[in-house]
């Protein structure tokens, strides 16, 4: 990902948030592709956004211990937290 990075990271921030570089456009169309036997629910996704949010790992959208953007792991219904597996149940 190009970008300016002499700008302090956003700690706590989704991409959604921060939109650098346009990256969030390209996520979103990502997650659109994604089949319905993929994603998780609606409600689902957005209790994980949320526990990503209050997390120490989240940094510019991405989780600091796999390096994905959050917005995209957490869309996954089989995907789980790479910290504490059950950390979205
Ligand atoms: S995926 Fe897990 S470790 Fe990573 S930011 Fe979200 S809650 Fe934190």
């Amino acid at each position: 990902m190009d970008g300016d990075y002499s700008q302090p990271r956003c700690r706590r921030c989704l991409l959604s948030e921060i939109d650098r570089d346009g990256v969030y456009k390209t996520v979103l169309e990502y997650l659109a592709s994604l089949d319905d036997a993929v994603r998780c629910g609606a409600d689902e996704y957005a209790s994980r956004l949320r526990i990503c949010r209050a997390c120490d790992r989240l940094s510019d959208g991405m989780c600091s211990l796999c390096g994905c953007f959050v917005e995209v792991r957490a869309a996954k219904k089989m995907q789980t937290c790479p910290d504490l597996p059950h950390r979205w149940e």
